[in-house]
């Protein structure tokens, strides 16, 4: 890199930043705290896949860690080769989507827990457990109790049996399965899950029961088992869509207004020109856009907040950039560099999902790039 371009992106490029992320992680520690108090003796592990739903996976794991958490969930065997090294032995990272032909040697190289989520996957682990027999072999066995995504079937519990059997250095520490449907409590999938959950604990009988994500461990005690993985709940999403959200907000963001202006009646605004203005409008243009993680179906859908008033987003939302409608504010409140609020007191990773048609997983996964991140 030149000096020049290293110089821009030291010095000028929070500067620079036309929105500003900010990732309590105060208030992450409190959910945490929230979570492992109301299931203990339960664990509470954290599931910090996808860069920790997009907030930073090295400073939410280290947070977590001050928390006393000890069981950190990736999904791909890349992120647990990334996170590994910033945590301390007693900690133990989890591939959720399994173990790939050919990673064996290095997951156990670099102490990290393959789940397995196939006979395949199993027999992979085990037989070099075998290899190497002074050498202890710690795994998850994920079990399909009904989602049809990754986990072992009822015909194939026999087999996992007499596989570990054969290698006494393979070492189960849970068995696991996913809810399909934990965010709708009276979803009947919940409870047909959970019977076949018990069903594999009975088969199991040594082993304990790791199987709820943040919806399951608000169903109540059955779900828990002794480790319970929650994500989005940390991170401040509803766990649930049926009660009020127990969680605190992690993530506020609020964005540069890049212009302003006052157009007439009948003008088309935004791409395709599909909002047509019905009366004279004061609009602002405001500097983040669907490259920022800002959906495109919130065109004429979602809204802003400036000093507590709502500013609905009109016509289409652009890559870099967002007209909203600030006619409802005294003239010359909202400026050239003002910040109006996206995430914070006023709107929550769940509406901003509702208005999008989407969920908070979504929302906060695609947060862009270009924020100047900062950490509480
Ligand atoms: C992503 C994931 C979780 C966490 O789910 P949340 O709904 O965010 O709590 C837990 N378990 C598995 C297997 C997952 O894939």
């Amino acid at each position: 890199m030149s000096n020049w371009a290293h110089d821009v992106q030291e010095h000028d490029q929070l500067a620079a930043a036309s929105g500003v992320l900010t990732i309590d992680l105060q208030a992450l520690r409190r959910n945490y705290q929230k979570i492992a108090q109301s299931v203990a003796p339960a664990k509470a592990a954290a599931v910090v896949k996808a860069n920790a739903y997009g907030l930073g996976a090295p400073q939410v794991s280290l947070a977590l860690l001050e928390e006393g958490c000890r069981h950190f969930f990736v999904a791909e065997f890349s992120e647990a080769l990334q996170l590994r090294p910033l945590l301390p032995q007693d900690a133990s990272v989890f591939v959720l989507n399994g173990l790939q032909p050919g990673n064996e040697t290095l997951c156990a190289a670099n102490d990290i827990t393959p789940v397995a989520n196939s006979l395949d996957q199993l027999r992979n682990w085990c037989a070099l457990a075998v290899q190497q027999p002074e050498k202890r072999f710690p795994l998850l066995l994920q079990f399909d109790t009904g989602m049809c995504r990754l986990g072992i079937q009822p015909d194939e519990w026999d087999d996992a049996r007499l596989i570990l059997a054969q290698a006494p250095n393979a070492d189960l520490l849970y068995v696991m399965s996913h809810l399909a449907a934990a965010d709708e409590p009276d979803s009947p999938l919940n409870s047909a899950q959970l019977g076949m959950m018990q069903a594999i604990s009975a088969a199991f009988p040594d082993t304990p029961v790791c199987f709820s994500n943040s919806g399951g461990t608000f169903l109540g005690s059955d779900y828990r088992g002794a480790l319970v993985r929650p994500g989005i709940a940390l991170y401040g999403g509803a766990p649930t869509a049926r009660v009020a959200n127990p969680m605190e907000a992690v993530v506020s963001l609020k964005v540069a207004v890049v212009q302003t202006r006052t157009v007439s009646a009948g003008s088309h605004i935004g791409y395709g020109g599909a909002h047509v203005a019905k009366a004279e409008m004061r609009l602002a243009t405001i500097a983040a856009g669907y490259a920022d993680g800002l959906p495109r179906s919130l065109s004429d859908r979602g809204a802003v907040y400036f000093e507590g008033q709502r500013l609905p987003i009109v016509g289409r939302v652009s890559m870099d950039s967002i007209i909203i409608d600030i006619s409802s504010l005294p003239e010359g409140t909202l400026k050239l560099g003002s910040m109006v609020e996206i995430l914070g007191a006023h709107q929550s990773i769940d509406d901003v999902a509702i208005a999008a048609g989407t969920i908070s997983y979504e929302i906060l996964t695609s947060l862009g790039s270009r924020y100047q991140r900062r950490y509480r």
